[in-house]
């Protein structure tokens, strides 16, 4: 059973008569794009996702992402013929658009231009980014350094949102609280261009608790008072390795962690939430990413369901 709903962005109404509508939810996961861009809608569909994210390249490389027009093709097909809408690209791991190293800022813009360049040909809905750190520079120039990256990689033509992914909260990391995201989207000339990716996992650490319907209920008011609902396109659903405050980032299973199954429940019953796409980061069961169960999982606790105790 989906509950018809009212809030976010809403990618696709299939309809069981001519007057009702039935929201469709999106549940989906990071999936392996080695071997070409379209071994992803494979690798997706075999999990139940209909939705998912890749990287363009080798995330721990600067290689620009190279792709056949035939590969393109092939996945803007799968994505349109499975139904497998929104889709994302993840930049790479190496960006540090904030620190103190110049050469290393303009790399990370080139990277960033580059994805912004790719997800357009790829027909994404998004490119996430991490905000990097600040290393030994202060915060002030850190954030300065930031809006001026963020700035320079949306000199891009293209209309692929940036998605500013929040932290954990490991030292020196930047973007950990919504104040911090807020104040760099109003700073940006084209912030109209970006939106926010919020990792369950990351903010769990950095000390938003989620897990209970008030704390939940306060996390979300606090995200609407420093940056607007509005923005928030994309969540990361990851169960957390370590507890609330914690400020590390370690991926869990969903339900497996400190958030929880209960905490899992009260997330995806949020009105605010149910619409937006879920994409998993998860180790899995094989520590190979998410797998069917896992995916189904997730669905089966969208829906208001309990899991299933076939484990
Ligand atoms: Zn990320
Ligand atoms: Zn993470």
């Amino acid at each position: 059973m989906y509950a018809r709903h009212r809030f976010g962005y809403i990618w696709r109404v299939s309809s069981t008569s001519n007057t009702d509508a039935v929201f469709v939810p999106r549940v989906g996961a990071h999936v392996g794009s080695s071997g070409g861009v379209s071994k992803a809608i494979g690798r997706a569909r075999e999990i139940g996702a209909n939705c998912l994210q890749i990287f363009a390249s080798a995330p721990q490389q600067w290689r620009s992402p190279a792709h056949p027009d035939a590969e393109v093709e092939a996945f803007r097909d799968g994505v349109r013929e499975h139904d497998l809408a929104p889709v994302y690209l993840h930049a790479v791991y190496l960006l540090n658009p904030a620190g103190p190293d110049a050469e290393l800022r303009e790399k990370s813009v080139r990277s960033m231009r580059e994805y912004l360049s790719w997800g357009e040909r790829l027909g994404v809905s998004g490119v996430v980014i991490h905000l990097g750190s600040s290393n030994n520079t202060t915060p002030e120039e850190a954030a300065a350094n930031l809006c001026r990256s963020l700035d320079a990689a949306l000199q891009e033509p293209s209309s692929v949102p940036l998605l500013l992914e929040t932290s954990a909260g490991t030292r020196n990391s930047m973007g950990s609280s919504f104040a911090a995201i807020g104040s760099l989207l109003k700073q940006l000339d084209a912030g109209q261009r970006a939106g926010v990716c919020v990792d369950t996992a990351h903010i769990w650490a950095a000390g938003y608790d989620i897990a209970t319907p008030e704390g939940l209920q306060r996390t979300l008011d606090e995200f609407e008072t420093e940056i607007g609902l509005e923005k928030l396109a994309l969540m990361h659903a990851n169960d957390s390795k370590v507890p609330l405050g914690a400020a590390r980032d370690r991926h869990e299973n969903i339900g497996e962690g400190y958030i929880g199954t209960a905490g899992w429940q009260v997330l995806l019953s949020h009105p605010a939430l149910r619409a937006k796409p879920w994409v998993m980061e998860t180790p899995g069961p094989a520590r190979k990413g998410p797998d069917a169960a896992q995916v189904a999982l997730l669905r089966q606790l969208w829906s208001g369901g309990s899991p299933a105790l076939n484990s």
